[in-house]
């Protein structure tokens, strides 16, 4: 029997287990896809005090590094179901684990366009990791959907290496800080179009273009590479029959990360709050693990 369940290996997550270990509780830190989480897909952090400029894998593994040197028990998991008793019984894609409290620190994925064929295309000409993929696209013509901070940050990386850039903005603004758009507006092969949705994707198996939609009316273009970086969307839905999710699928749980369930906490991404950042992350963390601790010492 665990004292804290961690589900969610991001920055939440790992600073819960920091802050676990070090108040001696016994706690098991599940991630089911990559130690790290979002920021993983960042090729540069600006904004984390402490650090002017870091990549974001370099983050995650300092964070890694700093947990794996502490008593935290790491399972290398998905969890699939949540059940809830006098505590919880958490069932992943291999084992099954006991726990008095529950930290969930499952952050957010990738928004998805919602086109037709988006899922076979995705690899093949779709990507929402320019850190991963950008690579693959060396001197060929791609484009980025989005208009925030991400965009424009995946803009930026990939004028390194593509040939021609081109960023399909759905409004009339860009909406990322004004130092990343001075960035950008220094980049030659980068473009913008304004006002403009994708509509249709075009290929089978592989991406060969799009048709786009604008004052001009529907136009068609050839392309070697789309990506998408338009958000991202909770993925709390099989917590939804043991704790309270909201309209948009965050765990309501406020400043002191408390659900409903009073020995269940909601840290990071995915809570309802105003402010997604690895700082906000990391205030999370924390403040999940103090309540967990003191709901802990309250039962004994
Ligand atoms: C491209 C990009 C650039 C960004 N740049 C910045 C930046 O420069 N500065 C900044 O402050 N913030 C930035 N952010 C935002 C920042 O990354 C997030 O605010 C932060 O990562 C949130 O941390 P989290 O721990 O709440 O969630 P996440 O980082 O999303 O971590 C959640 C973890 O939970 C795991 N998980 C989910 N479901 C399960 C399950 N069922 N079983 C097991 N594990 C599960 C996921 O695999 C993931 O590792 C950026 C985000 C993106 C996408």
């Amino acid at each position: 029997m665990f004292d804290i369940i961690i589900i969610g290996g991001g920055t939440a997550g790992m600073t819960a287990a920091i802050y676990g270990a070090r108040a001696g509780k016994k706690c098991l830190l599940i991630e089911g896809n990559a130690f790290g989480g979002q920021i993983i897909y960042s090729s540069s952090v600006e904004n984390y005090p402490g650090f002017s400029k870091i990549s974001g894998a370099e983050f995650a593994d300092k964070l890694f590094e700093q947990v794996s040197n502490l008593p935290v028990e790491i399972a290398y998991e998905e969890v699939v179901k949540v059940d809830v008793g006098s505590g919880v019984t958490i069932h992943t894609d291999s084992g099954e684990y006991e726990g008095k409290t529950l930290i969930i620190a499952t952050g957010t994925k990738h928004r998805k366009l919602g086109l037709e064929n988006e899922e076979a295309l995705v690899g093949n000409g779709i990507s929402y990791c320019a850190l991963c993929d950008g690579p693959l696209y060396k001197d060929q013509e791609v484009c980025v959907v989005g208009s925030g901070n991400s965009a424009i940050q995946t803009a930026i990386f990939l004028s390194e290496y593509c040939k021609k850039v081109e960023m399909l903005v759905r409004g009339n603004v860009l909406k990322g800080e004004q130092n990343q758009i001075d960035l950008l507006n220094q980049k030659n092969n980068v473009s913008i179009l304004y006002n403009t949705t994708v509509e249709k994707l075009l290929g089978d198996t592989e991406l060969t273009g799009i048709i786009i939609k604008n004052e001009n009316g529907e136009t068609k273009k050839d392309l070697n590479g789309l990506f998408v970086s338009i958000g991202q969307v909770p993925d709390a839905s099989y917590f939804k029959d043991i704790i309270e999710i909201d309209e948009y699928g965050y765990i309501v749980a406020g400043e002191d990360c408390k659900t409903n369930v009073p020995f269940i906490f909601a840290a990071g991404d995915c809570r309802t709050k105003n402010v997604r950042q690895l700082t906000t992350a990391v205030a999370d963390g924390t403040i999940a693990v103090i309540g967990a601790c003191k709901y802990l010492e309250n039962k004994n």
